[in-house]
């Protein structure tokens, strides 16, 4: 678990624009931080820029008190779950899930591969398909066990893209119930880009709104949305 602490981040793009424009948020252990706004205000800059994989333009970022600017995405221990799930087709559940395991060694000598694959793969309801290829798994199934590798890596958070985007209405609400149970368990601090109101209401311990890369508001969802 960490924290996450964006000071007066800023990131501008080849063109000039600030896609990122002077963002402070600091998100406390265990917080679960729902991010929205309209297309093109800058969610998924943000959260590429915590992650590591888009550059800071200014301004600083501590994970867990220190800065993490230069540190490389591998170093930092975050996870990211992406909108189109990003799994290997040619590998099993299992082996999807223990990738990042048997990437780091250091941490795959220190445990059990095979229990924490199966650990996870039993919270996320998936014991049962260990052994098939993500082409014939459902939608759902398939970000379950994208969330099973984010899981095992043992992650200081978790950086969430529209993780519920592709599910019809039907797997996104029992994912998201789903998530939640996830979240009670481990308690692992979040950030969660989102359109769903149902999910923002659901997930998130504050909700920030973004607009042209500036931050407009951070309340909670029940402040936000119930305001008169
Ligand atoms: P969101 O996730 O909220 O839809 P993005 O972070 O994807 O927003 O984009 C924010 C702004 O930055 C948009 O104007 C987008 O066109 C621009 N942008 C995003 N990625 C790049 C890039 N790699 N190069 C140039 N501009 C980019
Ligand atoms: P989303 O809004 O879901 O982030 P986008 O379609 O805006 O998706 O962006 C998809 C990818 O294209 C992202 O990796 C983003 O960085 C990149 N991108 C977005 N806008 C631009 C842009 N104006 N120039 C170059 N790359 C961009």
């Amino acid at each position: 678990m960490a924290t996450i602490e964006c000071k007066n981040l800023v990131k501008k793009y080849d063109d000039g624009f600030p896609a990122i424009n002077d963002v402070s948020i600091d998100i406390a252990d265990g917080e679960f931080i729902i991010l929205v706004g309209p297309s093109g205000c800058g969610k998924s800059t943000l959260l590429r820029m915590i992650v590591g994989l888009e550059d800071i333009t200014s301004g600083d970022l501590l994970i867990d008190g220190k800065r993490v600017n230069e540190v490389a995405p591998r170093d930092r221990n975050l996870s990211m779950v992406f909108q189109n799930y990003a799994l290997y087709p040619h590998l099993t559940v299992f082996e999807n899930i223990a990738f990042p395991l048997r990437l780091n060694k250091n941490k795959a000598e220190a445990g059990n591969i095979d229990e924490k694959v199966r650990r996870a793969a039993d919270m996320l309801d998936l014991n049962e398909h260990l052994d098939r290829k993500p082409g014939n798994l459902s939608g759902g199934q398939r970000q379950r066990v994208a969330m099973g590798r984010a899981i095992v890596r043992e992650a200081d958070a978790f950086l969430f893209d529209e993780p519920l985007s592709n599910l019809d209405a039907k797997l996104r609400g029992q994912m998201r119930t789903q998530i939640a149970q996830l979240q009670r368990t481990l308690g692992t601090t979040s950030v969660y880009v989102t359109h769903d109101q149902t999910e923002a209401m659901t997930l998130g311990d504050r909700v920030a709104v973004l607009k042209r890369g500036v931050l407009q508001q951070i309340a909670s969802p029940r402040e936000l949305y119930e305001q008169p």
